[in-house]
């Protein structure tokens, strides 16, 4: 379990992006008429990628997290995830999506023994939807049922909190999970990209938030904790169902248990969000792959990784959202 690692907690979740792309663009992580794409061969290959994950397994690693940009605009995301999957070693593996295009794949996911799916769902009404990612909620939808009935075993939807935005979404985003059986978690916004939407006058903190749903519905504080992420959950008994909110900037408690590091799509470890650092795996993967360099850098990376995040220091992010991976 990670022995080399002087950090007291556990690190053994690593986040893979495989794409620095996406279909939507959303207010909070897509700065407008963005267009400085990786090229194609500074993206990591599968082959690569799986590489590295080997590598982390080899350091105690255990749990996986596939995501981007989107990472069901790659081709093939699915087939790389089953590959994932039968790593040996690896025990679970999770997808965060905007679902948009998971319905037709969710069945071979669910067979390949995908174990959790993270979605995306900032809104209900299909225009405020709309206004937000630039996407269909219908299709969206399709993924959410597509997930439940291939029998995905965990679905979760998150929700990144905007006020004047979405805040008037709060209780009908409760009413549907609970109707779907589904947990729901609200997200503040974090400053990891380079939108508009990032000023002061947006924030919801999650504890207006939780105001807001309290306003609807009595809560009681949920010790149960629905995965590996740092949500305070609460039981809505009149619903029979639990939220959660991630105060990422408000939550001075924010980043005591993390247990995670971040591979981006062009093969740099990030071992915090909110912190510059990275190390480059290039040069263990590229012209041929070095198992030991591999491990010596993933080494280097758990020895860096900050004890919290810089985001209340006035922090200014150095890649957008979709090229660190979310
Ligand atoms: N495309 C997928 C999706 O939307 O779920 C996966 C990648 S996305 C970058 C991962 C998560 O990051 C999503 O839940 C998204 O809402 C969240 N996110 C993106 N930008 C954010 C921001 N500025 N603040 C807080 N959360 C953000
Ligand atoms: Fe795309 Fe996800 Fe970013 Fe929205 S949050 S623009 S869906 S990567």
């Amino acid at each position: 379990m990670n022995p080399e690692n002087p950090l007291t907690r556990i690190v053994d979740y690593l986040r893979i992006s495989i794409t620095d792309r996406c279909n939507e663009r959303c207010l909070y992580c897509m700065p407008e008429g963005f267009s400085d794409w990786k090229l194609r061969e500074e993206i990591l290959t599968y082959e690569e990628i799986l590489a590295a994950a080997e590598t982390a397994v080899g350091l105690g690693f255990r749990k996986f997290r596939v995501t981007g940009g989107e990472p069901l605009v790659r081709k093939d995301a699915e087939h790389f995830v089953a590959d994932l999957i039968a790593l040996p070693g690896v025990e679970q593996v999770g997808l965060s999506t905007n679902a948009t295009r998971l319905a037709p794949i969710a069945r071979h996911l669910a067979e390949a023994g995908l174990r959790s799916v993270n979605i995306s769902l900032d809104a209900l009404d299909p225009a405020i939807y709309s206004r937000i990612t630039g996407g269909k909620l219908e299709q969206v939808m399709a993924g959410i049922d597509a997930a439940l009935e291939a029998g995905i075993p965990v679905v979760k939807l998150n929700a990144v909190l905007m006020r004047g935005v979405n805040e008037h979404q709060i209780w009908p985003l409760a009413q549907f999970a609970a109707e779907k059986g589904l947990i729901l978690r609200f997200i503040e916004l974090m400053p990891v990209s380079l939108t508009e939407m990032l000023d002061e006058s947006n924030f919801l903190p999650a504890g207006e938030a939780k105001q807001i749903m309290a306003s609807h519905t009595p809560m009681i504080v949920d010790d149960h904790h629905y995965g590996n992420g740092p949500a305070q959950y609460f039981r809505l008994p009149e619903l029979d169902s639990s939220v959660g909110f991630i105060g990422a900037m408000t939550n001075l408690h924010f980043c005591e248990a993390c247990n995670k590091i971040r591979l981006t799509a062009d093969g740099k470890i990030r071992p915090c969000l909110g912190n510059h650092g990275e190390f480059d795996l290039k040069p263990a993967l590229r012209p041929e792959i070095n198992p030991a360099l591999l491990r010596e850098i993933f080494l280097a990376s758990l020895r860096e990784k900050p004890p919290e995040h810089q985001f209340r220091n006035q922090y200014q992010p150095g890649r957008i959202m979709t090229a660190i991976g979310g």
